[in-house]
């Protein structure tokens, strides 16, 4: 089997890899990947380092065109590249053709910044003077990605950077090395001079280590656990860096009295379970009142009823497997969890067989918890989700802001007053009323509060606050 190499100062290198496995079938594997070690990172970075100061003065017309053309690519292959998810992560098909649209939508807004670029001239206190506001690159970026999001968290990332005149160091997560491999490789061949974009694929605690090590980036932005996102940070203040971390949720949804009970369950059954509940801003928490309560559990089951969890790429699959038997076990153990701490398992729970060796769970719902149980105050990012009961719309707003996180939140309802008032009161960086708290889209700022983010938003215009640092000039002509 071919080795899909790391990309280093323009060149495909590497001979250390390991198996792509898919999680739908063990027995499948989608390649053979570079893992790369510290001293490739380190070449990576001196690579990117030597790349920046041509690359921050290259043209918008340059940069236009080599994210235009990629935007371009990524979606006249989305078939194909999305099959590649789905086989790789475990996401089902059209997710994974969606996701993948969403990449080239993407570098099609940041085609699009690259000839926005603006500052701003004002007159300084002092007459006579004028100062000039503008943005500048930060230099080389760390980009460090987890394993639910293959393409678009890595096309959300790269993009602006490289838009905003950055060189980047990208390591995406071990599991998901192909979806990496796809973007650089057409980025690449869109004709991006050598080292402006470089590829290390490998361990977190190897690669991912000699990122947070380095003196020469000039930031690192983030997606991933709390845990990793703290090592981040403390790094990064050691050396100076800038950081942007994106990383737990436990995401709340009320559902009151008076919402529409169908769009209420369909928001909930997306936003839990869709993705295998691999999102970080899937609901985990559904605090209902008590009118609706019992009304909403029974629908809610009933859709569950209806959800296959099968192989990512079978027609007909809704659910596809957990990602790999580490996080299954993470989720089987909380399953373990809510039971001994006393939520009712109202549906699911089981393991399941299927054609092929996967890590098939049920969706499972658990009803009667409460918000001090672990299984409501910790990230599970399993198809997991529990139904805690709030007496009216003033409780449930306690119980959803009372988390250390702060991501998404959401609510069902069909009352103006009831909506307005979560939308400003709720403690959450993204607020979806009457939708799923996952879902978010590519062009306005995504980003959470509390636990659950640090730094700048991601995407959009907002994107510019991290890639760049501002320069104020003062002129006596
Ligand atoms: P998850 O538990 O979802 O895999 P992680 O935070 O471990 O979340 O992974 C997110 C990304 O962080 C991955 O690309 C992973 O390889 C990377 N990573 C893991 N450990 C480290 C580390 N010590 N330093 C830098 N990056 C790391």
């Amino acid at each position: 089997m071919t080795i899909y190499q790391n990309l280093i100062a323009g060149e495909w290198v590497g001979a250390e890899a390991s198996e792509n496995i898919s999680p739908s079938n063990t027995g499948d594997v989608v390649g053979l990947y570079a893992t790369g070690n510290a001293e490739d990172t380190k070449a990576a970075i001196a690579a990117a380092k030597a790349a920046f100061p041509a690359w921050a003065r290259s043209g918008i017309l340059e940069r236009h065109a080599i994210l235009k053309k990629t935007a371009d690519e990524i979606l006249a292959r989305k078939e194909e590249l999305g099959k590649l998810l789905a086989r790789e992560e475990g996401k089902i098909l059209p997710e994974a053709i969606g996701e993948v649209t969403r990449a080239a939508q993407i570098f099609d807004f940041f085609a699009g910044e690259a000839l926005r670029l603006t500052g701003e001239i004002v007159p300084s206190a002092r007459p006579g003077i004028t100062v000039d506001i503008t943005r500048e690159p930060i230099g080389v970026v760390g980009i460090i990605t987890p394993w639910n999001f293959p393409i678009a968290i890595p096309a959300w990332k790269i993009a602006p950077a490289l838009c905003y005149g950055n060189t980047v160091v990208f390591k995406p997560a071990e599991l998901v090395p192909g979806c990496a491999w796809a973007i650089v490789d057409i980025l690449h061949r869109a004709g991006l001079p050598k080292g402006v974009l470089n590829l290390v694929m490998g361990r977190g605690s190897v690669v991912g280590q000699a990122m947070l090590d380095s003196k020469d980036l000039s930031g690192i932005t983030f997606t991933g656990s709390t845990g990793t996102g703290k090592r981040v940070a403390l790094a990064s203040i050691e050396h100076n860096r800038k950081f942007q971390l994106e990383m737990g949720g436990k995401n709340p949804m009320i559902v009151l009295d008076d919402a529409d009970l169908s769009v209420a369950v369909e928001a909930a059954a997306n936003s839990g379970f869709f993705s295998t509940g691999q999102r970080c801003t899937a609901s985990s928490r559904l605090i209902v009142t008590e009118g609706i309560h019992d009304k909403f559990v029974a629908a809610l089951t009933e859709k569950l009823k209806t959800l296959n969890v099968d192989d990512a790429l079978k027609a007909g699959t809704h659910i596809g497997p957990v990602v790999d038997e580490r996080q299954l076990k993470q989720d089987t153990d909380y399953i373990e969890i809510g039971q001994k701490e006393g939520a009712k398992l109202a549906f699911g729970g089981e393991l399941v067989k299927r054609d092929t060796p996967g890590f098939y769970l049920q969706p499972t719902l658990f009803t009667e918890a409460n918000n001090d149980m672990r299984i409501s105050r910790e990230e599970i990012f399993g198809p997991v989700v529990s139904v805690i009961r709030a007496k009216d719309y003033d409780e449930a707003l306690v119980i959803a802001n009372d988390t250390p996180f702060g991501l998404s939140a959401g609510i069902a309802t069909t009352s103006l007053k009831y909506a307005s008032h979560f939308k400003r009161n709720s403690e959450a960086g993204m607020v979806m009323v009457n939708l799923p708290t996952a879902g978010v889209d590519f062009h306005v700022p995504f980003g959470g509060r509390k636990a659950s983010s640090f730094g700048p938003r991601e995407q959009g215009k907002y994107a510019a606050e991290f890639f760049t640092v501002v320069k104020t000039a003062y002129t006596l002509p």
